[in-house]
């Protein structure tokens, strides 16, 4: 069972529009244990609804192993109809590209071959139903 831990969200202005874009961090526990950690991110006021995210998932329990004991896989979400769609998407196209405590970026081909990737659309799934930013933001 996955628990969703929510922090406060941040924003800042777009350069394009000056809307808020929105920043989310979330903390993921399967079992009460430390399961994955993911960031979101999205505009408001673009024509396009579009959330940018990444999950990284690996080690996160302890303080003892680094970002080798993890690996980070970016995404984005928007609707097709009614439907949510998740696209990976290659680790230079994430706002996140530089970001090295989530672990090593990895691309769309290697993400989607990769034996944890249940896991991340486990946890888009429940980003999408639990999160109540996320949620508002697509309704
Ligand atoms: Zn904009």
């Amino acid at each position: 069972m996955l628990r969703i831990e929510f922090e406060e969200p941040t924003e800042s202005v777009c350069n394009c529009c000056q809307n808020a874009i929105v920043r989310l961090t979330r903390f993921v526990y399967k079992d009460d244990d430390a399961f994955a950690v993911y960031y979101a991110q999205y505009t408001h006021g673009h024509s396009e609804k579009r959330l940018i995210g990444i999950i990284s998932l690996g080690e996160w329990g302890s303080d003892e192993v680094g970002a080798e004991a993890r690996l980070a896989f970016p995404f984005q979400i928007w609707m097709n109809g009614d439907n949510f769609q998740v696209g990976l998407v290659d680790a230079r196209d994430s706002p996140w590209s530089h970001v090295t405590f989530l672990g090593r970026i990895l691309d769309r081909t290697e993400a989607l071959a990769h034996e944890w990737i249940n896991d991340v659309f486990h946890i888009t799934d429940h980003m999408v139903e639990d999160d109540k930013e996320i949620v508002e933001y697509f309704s």
